[in-house]
């Protein structure tokens, strides 16, 4: 039987400068005892405003700063306290860690979650999985859940005063989208979630690339200068809803396959979406994409900051270039989603090609 195509997505998302003033009002329903877990800089960036949102005095809050990673051992912490304080909702107040400890508690004791991302840096805040990690910090599994977060809530001024580097970042995460689905749904390959490529989701694909064309440039202004602009907005729901939501319903190829690759040489730094944009050229080059494809998305990398040279990622020998293209074209990885199939070979070469191209400067 084909797969069934389905379409997954928060069952609320809210978004805009000064939102987590309103969280109790937009998020009260889900009850009257929360446990907020929140990164260290989530907590400071958040606590107040959140506060502040609560009229009435016989609601419970409990903040859990926790310094941590999304390990077996702070899930486990969580999944206590929700118990023992009678938990109506876990809300994430950070980045990835943060929310993927918080949908982890949620799912494990059935409780609604929210997710306040304090960046605009991945896709995490919107999917329906989770990234777990040992205790020793080794990574553990995916963690698939069977819906997506209950709720979403950004304030776009929280994002504006984070460094600019996050939304830049998240940039690149969300470049990957639209090439990523539309390699995916070409091979009918199943989705992020396993089910069919629907057309809404390749649509939130498109539009999310489209508004990175749009808006890119003109939000970094403004999130250098800590305020909040149409256009940051535009990204911050690119970064955040488009990408997030488009990729879970379409799925990755290439792009992500290059940078779980690049995390086998260990000891890197470069951050996800700044691999994943590089990887989005790289995917390119392996598609046989014209010259005015691949200089247009290479100039909207330059544009807005994210790397097109592979030293821009730390990755500096040859010997490093075969180590990423023998562990992104294992068993199981998105890059086989691609439209026949890439050998480690033909990798290494799309890759060396993709980084000659980026010392070659604008044509
Ligand atoms: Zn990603």
């Amino acid at each position: 039987m084909k797969l069934l195509r389905a379409m997954r997505e928060p069952l609320k998302y809210v978004q805009g400068k000064g939102a987590l003033l309103k969280f109790e009002e937009e998020m009260g329903y889900m009850g009257k005892r929360w446990l907020f877990v929140c990164s260290n800089s989530g907590y400071k960036a958040c606590h107040d405003q959140i506060e502040k949102s609560f009229s009435d005095a016989d609601s419970y809050r409990r903040y859990e700063v926790f310094g941590g990673i999304s390990s077996k051992g702070e899930i486990a912490k969580m999944q206590k306290i929700v118990e023992e304080d009678n938990i109506d909702a876990v809300v994430a107040v950070g980045g990835g860690s943060a929310v993927d400890t918080a949908k982890a508690t949620a799912y494990y004791t059935g409780r609604h979650v929210v997710i306040i991302p304090t960046v605009a840096a991945t896709d995490a805040p919107c999917t329906g999985l989770s990234v777990i990690y040992n205790d020793d910090g080794s990574f553990d599994k995916y963690l698939f859940y069977p819906t997506n977060p209950d709720a979403v809530m950004v304030d776009s001024q929280v994002i504006a005063d984070a460094p600019v580097k996050f939304l830049v970042a998240g940039m690149g995460d969300a470049l990957g989208t639209y090439f990523e689905g539309r390699a995916s749904i070409r091979t009918e390959s199943p989705s992020l979630e396993g089910t069919g490529i629907t057309r809404a989701g390749m649509a939130l694909a498109k539009l999310c690339y489209q508004t990175l064309r749009d808006y890119g440039s003109q939000a970094i202004a403004a999130c250098e200068n800590h305020v909040v602009t149409p256009a940051l907005d535009a990204i911050i729901e690119a970064n955040v809803y488009l990408s997030g939501v488009g990729a879970d319903n379409v799925n990755c190829a290439a792009a992500h396959s290059f940078y779980n690759g690049l995390t086998a040489l260990g000891g890197h730094s470069a951050p996800h979406g700044c691999c994943v944009a590089f990887g989005t050229l790289v995917q390119l080059t392996l598609e046989g994409a014209t010259k005015e494809e691949f200089y247009d998305v290479q100039g909207f990398c330059r544009e807005v900051g994210l790397p097109t040279t592979l030293a821009e990622l730390g990755v500096m020998t040859d010997e490093q270039i075969r180590v990423i293209a023998e562990n992104a074209c294992v068993e199981g990885e998105t890059i086989h989603n691609l439209a026949g199939d890439v050998t480690p070979d033909e990798l290494y070469a799309a890759i060396v090609a993709t980084n000659a191209l980026g010392w070659k400067g604008e044509k």
